[in-house]
């Protein structure tokens, strides 16, 4: 065989490309989105300082959340994926990140009842510091806000130039966050009885509470049976929580993999996925993704053809492993019944187990009439109906959501039973980026889902 050695077991090296030549091919590729760094030397010295720092994740439990994909491939789980658009340093705080977790793990559970599935649950937490935009000026005219990683959203010229130090910020930020994740979901946070009494809590003060009543009081009635046969499992105490974020800047990630047992690990998240604006099939995101051992996530939009999605599936997923890819759709409401099953017919004819996920929330962005960038909580719903429309149609799995949520009562997107009006958004629209589900429209969103899963 020649080539140079692979490590031996258990060894890291935080140099890898040594051992895997082809991991720095995608350099020969187009890059797009890529931040214009100013200083290409202050770049390379940060880049150096990251090659050799901590991982924020451990190759074992991106192993495990590999295993856990795999059961949503095959029809066995649900794959719970939200937080923030874009996460920001001033706002990686405890009351923050345990505000995301507790939403997250309330929406879990009812899904988890609702599906009578495992549902694996995973952050847009912990490094989701960098975004495409589709102009590189803002409405100021100012160069576009890429993400904390990137440069400032203070709308100076001097705070948008691209700063490489805050690579390392993204980074500190990233590692401290995954520490209280990783405490909440063995804390008291991830108790099960305290997640549903927060759960009943809400459904008593929603407008829509009524609604929901019904399964709140069946997992009350399946809580107590439980408890009444003498189940008290360290289960029903502790969750597994993964962080992950959009792969996007790719100097970021290539300074961040680490090789184990002769593979590569993106060790900046358990998941990370290409955009819609990054999937170019010659581009240096698909070439660079494919040759991690990270699950990977993939967006969809409505301009994809069948015969692309089998492409990406072909590059991403090489091996044919159950669940290492999710094809999160973003179709918006009005395209998804028709643009989605013939690519989920191409797919699943091409022998591939993905992951079939549903971002609702990218394709249905508008201007409201007071000037902000909003959604509609009735399309977000209308495009999980479809969503599971098709898959019902098919005999396929819809694998599971994609949602920009926060655990604040901000006024972001539009609807719910709080019935947000234009008027109402700018009372407390406080995203750095795109608009976020309050809660209560993340837990009415999680009812709605749980009543379909259960057909
Ligand atoms: C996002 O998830 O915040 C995002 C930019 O999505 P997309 O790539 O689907 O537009
Ligand atoms: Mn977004």
């Amino acid at each position: 065989m020649g080539g140079p050695p692979v490590p031996s077991e258990g060894v890291t090296l935080s140099e890898p490309a040594a051992a895997l030549p082809d991991l720095d091919r995608w350099r020969e590729l187009p890059a797009a989105q890529q931040p214009e760094w100013p200083d290409r030397a202050a770049l390379d010295t940060v880049l150096s300082t990251l090659s050799s720092v901590p991982p924020i994740v451990a190759p074992s439990e991106v192993d495990e959340l590999r295993t856990r994909l795999a059961e949503v491939a095959q029809g066995r789980a649900f794959l719970l994926q939200g937080g923030d658009c874009a996460e920001t340093f001033d706002l990686n705080t405890d009351a923050h990140l345990q505000s995301t977790t507790r939403t997250l793990l309330q929406m879990a559970v009812v899904l988890t009842y609702g599906a009578s599935v495992p549902v694996v649950k995973v952050g847009r937490v912990a490094g989701q510091y960098a975004k495409p935009r589709s102009s590189n000026t803002d409405a100021l005219g100012l160069p576009s806000y890429r993400g904390d990683m990137v440069n400032s959203l203070e709308p100076v010229l001097e705070k948008r130039i691209p700063d490489p130090n805050r690579l390392v910020r993204a980074y500190a930020n990233s590692a401290a966050a995954m520490n209280m994740i990783r405490a909440y979901a063995r804390g008291g946070l991830a108790d099960l009885h305290a997640v549903h009494d927060w759960n009943k809590d809400f459904v008593a003060r929603s407008p829509a509470g009524v609604r929901y009543e019904v399964i709140a009081r069946e997992i009350d009635r399946a809580l107590a049976f439980m408890k009444a046969c003498g189940v008290d499992d360290t289960a029903l105490r502790g969750v597994e929580l993964y962080n992950s974020h959009e792969g996007l800047i790719l100097d970021y990630e290539r300074a961040l993999l680490r090789v184990h047992e002769g593979r590569a690990y993106a060790a900046s998240a358990h998941f990370v996925w290409i955009g819609e604006r990054t999937r170019q099939l010659d581009g240096a995101h698909v070439e660079f993704m494919s040759r991690i051992a990270n699950p990977i996530g993939v967006k969809v939009g409505p301009s994809t053809t069948p015969e692309q999605a089998v492409e990406l599936v072909e590059r991403l997923d090489p091996d044919g492993v159950p669940g290492r890819l999710t094809l999160i759709s973003r179709m918006g409401n009005g395209k998804i019944r028709d643009v989605l099953p013939p690519i989920v017919e191409k797919v699943t004819a091409s022998g591939h187990q993905v992951v079939w996920q549903c971002d609702p929330m990218h394709g249905n962005t508008h201007e409201s009439s007071t000037g902000y960038k909003t959604r509609h909580f009735d399309r977000v719903v209308d495009e999980v109906l479809g969503f599971f429309d098709v898959h019902r149609a098919l005999g396929t799995w819809p694998g599971g959501i994609h949602v920009e949520l926060t655990g604040e009562d901000v006024t972001e997107c539009l609807g719910g039973a709080m019935e947000i009006s234009d008027e109402d958004l700018n009372s407390r629209y406080e995203t750095a980026c795109d608009p976020r589900l309050n809660t209560g429209q993340s837990l009415e969103l999680a009812f709605l889902v749980a009543e379909m899963l259960r057909g």
